[in-house]
């Protein structure tokens, strides 16, 4: 395929902002899936994201497009939105030479149509900028525009007014994509060499890597090496997304695809890392900053006996995303485990929910920490999370962009949903990393009949000690389904006490019938600390702040 006909672009927005819709809709117009009804962001392959309504995984797709007599290939990258999973945008852009910006006609520019507009624009790519959901009643395309141009100074002219939805202008869209976005700068008479930008494990195949080839081609039966580890591999099957895997003969330069060459192990397929042949070497491409991780969690297998298969599931997933650190851990309470650090804590529940579907895993997860860092932000309710504010932008008269200093602490578990629920679902919210600062900082522990519960112990403020620790005992104290004795709920700081609850027994005998009947259904989903079984999911309810 001529390189000068081939474009590689990626949909980046804010989330919920329609950039699944709008994928939905090029793969149709384009044929690469039928027209029906039931096209709902058909690239959110994974129960987590069909469940949660959200992309987790950046995923690829390649359309045939017909303009004025030519044919191009069209390879879109469809990317998450929430802060979280932005280094999936960020390597998704290092494969593309454009971007669709797609901001919400009602909604406006949020915290990461910001974030991502940046990661565009300092890797210099093309951006469309695209206004979405013209349709809806309340859509100020107008004021959208003028923000654009504000904020990006991009001119009002560039901009695309479509309705995802219902499929309006998106014949412009690809129109755009054409005419405006470069073709890739890869010539087919060079060295064979291609970026990894994705990988995924599948259990029979081994690595099915993602794969943007920058020069030269590649076919099967060739010899490959991958730079990173220098070890050389027979390819077995390459091909095309459509968004489905459609093996063909080659691969060429400008083209992205998938390949599997018989990588067996987790570690032979980094993100990032160059493949060439083993007859001509090449120099390695840059490859990508490693992500970092902010939010560290314990995980432990909810028996002991289940160590060993926890352990492939969770090498297999970290395969899959690959910004997820992993080390090995261990706790009196909890056995053998890891420690694992996540990129939020929307990423650490996104993780263990996969890990519980797709790999049929049972897992405990401790309190999450985050390794004392402070952040940027923009919002509201700041004042109780120790903020400083450092500076504060009109985007126009109806929207405020404000920068604050925060401890990460502050904000990794409910920040964001709380920013959401006060504002009415208005505000949006994204950080970057602002470095260490000192702080007054103390242990607390939770205390079950008298016995520490691991999965709690927490790093808090001191003068928010208190107050912490009685809201933890309240929420641990509702979340504990009546047992047929007292338990008593305490935090502590050392060996003082800070708080203390009691709950009530279980009561009349039927009341235990059903207690019990209940328990033995949720056995599997709850934890024994002493003689108290404890639900897993109050781990996690009991960090929320209400
Ligand atoms: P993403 O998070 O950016 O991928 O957003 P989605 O594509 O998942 O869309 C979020 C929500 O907005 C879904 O409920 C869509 O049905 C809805 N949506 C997307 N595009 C449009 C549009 O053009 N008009 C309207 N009214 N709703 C839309
Ligand atoms: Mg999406």
């Amino acid at each position: 395929f001529p390189v000068d006909r081939i474009r590689n672009f990626c949909i980046i927005a804010h989330i919920d902002h329609g950039k699944s819709t709008l994928a939905d809709r090029l793969l149709e117009m384009t044929g690469a899936i039928a027209k029906t009804e039931k096209n709902k962001q058909v690239l959110d392959k994974l129960q987590v994201e069909r469940e949660r309504g959200i992309t987790v995984k950046a995923q690829t797709a390649s359309l045939f497009y017909n303009h004025e007599g030519q044919q191009y290939l069209l390879n879109l990258i469809d990317t998450p939105g929430h802060v979280d999973f932005s280094y999936e945008v960020s390597r998704s852009i290092s494969a593309c030479q454009g971007v669709l910006l797609i901001v919400d006609a009602n909604q406006g520019i949020q915290a990461q149509t910001v974030a991502n507009f940046y990661l565009a624009f300092e890797a210099q790519l093309t951006i469309i900028p695209v206004i979405n959901k013209i349709d809806l009643k309340n859509a100020d395309p107008e004021r959208v525009e003028s923000q654009i141009e504000k904020v990006f100074d991009i001119p009002r002219e560039e901009c695309i007014r479509i309705s995802a939805k219902l499929g309006t202008n998106v014949d412009k869209v690809l129109q755009a994509v054409v005419n405006r976005i470069p073709p890739p700068q890869a010539s087919t008479e060079d060295p064979f060499k291609a970026l990894v930008f994705d990988s995924n494990f599948d259990h029979y195949r081994g690595v099915v890597a993602n794969i943007a080839v920058f020069g030269g081609r590649v076919k099967k039966g060739d010899k490959i090496v991958s730079a990173h580890l220098g070890k050389a591999y027979e390819v077995n099957e390459l091909g095309l997304l459509r968004p489905d895997e459609h093996p063909t003969q080659k691969l060429f330069a400008g083209q992205v695809g998938y390949i599997i060459a018989g990588m067996k192990d987790v570690k032979e397929a980094q993100i990032g890392d160059t493949l060439y042949l083993q007859e001509q070497p090449v120099e390695a491409l840059p490859g990508f900053k490693p992500a970092k991780a902010m939010v560290f969690a314990g995980m432990y297998p909810m028996d002991q006996s289940e160590y060993t298969g926890l352990r492939s599931a969770i090498e297999r997933l970290t395969l899959n995303d690959s910004s997820v650190t992993v080390q090995r851990d261990s706790s009196l309470a909890l056995g053998a485990g890891w420690r694992l650090g996540f990129l939020g804590l929307l990423h650490m529940e996104v993780f263990n929910q996969r890990l519980e579907q797709e790999y049929n895993a049972s897992v405990i997860v401790t309190a999450p920490t985050v390794p004392y860092k402070a952040v940027l932000s923009s919002a509201k309710l700041i004042k109780n999370r120790r903020a400083v504010q450092k500076n504060m932008v009109y985007i126009d008269d109806q929207r405020v962009m404000m920068k604050y200093l925060f401890p990460l602490n502050e904000i990794v578990v409910d920040f964001y949903d709380l920013l959401k629920s006060l504002s009415s679902g208005y505000a949006s919210f994204d950080y970057e990393n602002a470095g260490y600062q000192a702080a007054d900082l103390i242990k607390m522990d939770i205390l079950l009949n008298g016995r520490p519960v691991e999965e709690l112990t927490t790093v808090v403020h001191r003068e928010r000690a208190y107050s912490t620790g009685k809201a933890m005992c309240e929420r641990l104290k509702d979340s504990i389904p009546r047992q047929m004795f007292e338990i008593a709920i305490q935090a502590a700081i050392g060996s003082k006490v800070i708080s203390k609850y009691t709950t009530d027994y279980g009561g009349d005998i039927t009341r235990k019938m059903k207690l019990l009947k209940k328990q033995a259904e949720g056995k599997k989903k709850m934890r024994r600390i002493g003689n108290v079984e404890v639900p897993k999911d109050a781990f996690i309810s009991v960090l929320k702040r209400k």
